[in-house]
């Protein structure tokens, strides 16, 4: 059994939810109406093969809200994708777009399948189908898909190219996070792990710390990960530990994050890379270090092994990488979780700007996207920060109070259709 099929993310979803509602004294039918996505989309996606043979894949698309404005999130290839991980995605999607404060409600979407074994042919079909059976149901204004776990600018472009040629126009502004050459933004494809890395340094300096006398430790070598280990290692922090879905490797003296990026596209995993030594996804996690930052997939830190966690911050890159039991969990041990969705949203942000600049056709440099990026990252974790001091929570709970009730403030003014 896998830790999804035993930590269903949607019930976990349901359950902060309903602990903010508590919390914040939320109006009782708002709080009914969010416990609803909006609207859920599952299909077909019959996709010829190589080989001659057609396979049918099953895709989903969830729109959880659009209180705020249009929805907004990834879409991701996996072979555990499941409609109940799609939505508590979409959730989360909209909590996190309210943090930040950008104009966008939450979605997600994705397509169970296995995208190691398929070539790129494949993708392509599969993708272009998936891309016709949602082209009711995003656009620039309504829902825009962006990149997510095994998915990149190149199925982005796939995207934009098939709802383009289905509407008879260019929509630049359909998905996000596309090539640069076709309206991406600079700074896209580092911007989780940069949101991400700006919110360590304000914590780090909220403890008196700074990156050069820290140990860091992540789990996930992709887009996230990669780059988050990179940024701290270029601010001088040691990155002793990294590992992909084959396993990671641990070398107490610091990796050349560099060197390993190169390694790692080499032989397709991080393992193996000299003077290393290997060790388990379980292993790295429970490593002595002072921040963690994983960046895979959900429920890696559970009620079982939250007490064996050594790190002082946990900085979650992932979406729910930590079970609502392992919370308290962590808090009386005295480590500081920065939450998924304070902690991964620069991605969203920087998606949100290149949504603006595609829907303008005017484009910004990368200087002004990042210095754009840390405005928003630093204002939303002091946000975060004074509401967790205000109520005594840790930034789970503030953050989530933010983000609730500010959907829930724009649910009221706009009321319910008709
Ligand atoms: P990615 O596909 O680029 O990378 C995923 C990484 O996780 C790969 O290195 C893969 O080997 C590793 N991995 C997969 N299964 C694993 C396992 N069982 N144990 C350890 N590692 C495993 O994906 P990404 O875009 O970096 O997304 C990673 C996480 O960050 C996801 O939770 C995603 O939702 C979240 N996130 C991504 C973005 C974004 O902009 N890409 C934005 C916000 C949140």
């Amino acid at each position: 059994m896998s830790a999804t099929d035993q930590y269903n993310p949607r019930a976990a979803a349901l359950q902060q939810l309903a602990a903010t509602a508590e919390r914040i004294g939320l109006d009782p039918i708002i709080h009914e109406k969010l416990k609803h996505p909006k609207r859920i989309l599952t299909v077909a996606v019959p996709t010829a093969m190589d080989d001659g043979t057609e396979r049918v894949f099953t895709g989903y698309r969830v729109q959880h809200s659009m209180e705020r404005g249009p929805c907004k999130g990834g879409i991701r290839y996996h072979p555990e994708v499941t409609l109940d991980e799609v939505i508590a995605l979409a959730m989360w999607m909209t909590w996190k777009c309210a943090v930040v404060n950008i104009p966008f409600g939450g979605a997600k979407g994705g397509v169970n399948c296995n995208p190691k074994e398929m070539s790129q042919p494949e993708l392509e079909r599969m993708t272009r189908r998936f891309a016709a059976e949602l082209v009711p149901i995003i656009g620039p204004g309504m829902d825009i898909p962006a990149p997510d776990v095994y998915t990149n600018p190149q199925v982005m472009a796939w995207i934009m190219d098939t709802y383009s040629m289905n509407k008879g126009f260019v929509a630049l502004g359909v998905v996000t996070g596309k090539p640069i050459e076709l309206g991406g933004s600079h700074g896209r494809e580092t911007a989780t792990a940069r949101g991400c890395h700006i919110c360590v340094l304000e914590a780090l300096r909220a403890l008196g710390r700074t990156p050069e006398e820290c140990t860091v430790v992540v789990q996930g070598f992709g887009n996230a990960g990669s780059y988050a280990a990179l940024f701290a290692h270029e601010d001088g922090a040691k990155v002793v530990a990294v590992s992909d879905s084959k396993g990671g490797v641990y070398c107490p003296n610091g990796l050349d994050i560099n060197s390993l990026r190169r390694h790692k596209q080499l032989t397709g995993t991080v393992q193996g890379f000299e003077g290393c030594d290997d060790l388990t996804n379980e292993e790295l996690l429970e490593l002595p270090c002072d921040v963690l930052i994983p960046a895979a997939l959900e429920n890696v830190i559970t009620a079982e092994n939250a007490g064996r966690i050594q790190a002082k911050i946990v900085a979650e890159a992932a979406n729910g990488p930590t079970v609502p039991e392992a919370q308290p969990i962590l808090d009386s041990n005295g480590v500081l979780v920065i939450p998924d969705i304070l902690a991964n949203a620069g991605g969203v942000t920087v998606s949100y700007f290149e949504w603006v600049q595609s829907t303008q056709t005017y484009f910004w440099s990368a200087a002004e996207v990042d210095s754009r990026l840390r405005e928003t990252m630093v204002r939303a974790f002091h946000e975060v920060q004074e509401e967790s001091h205000r109520r005594r929570t840790n930034l789970r709970d503030a953050a989530l109070n933010l983000a609730v009730a500010r959907v829930a403030k724009a649910q009221s003014l706009r009321g319910i259709y008709p």
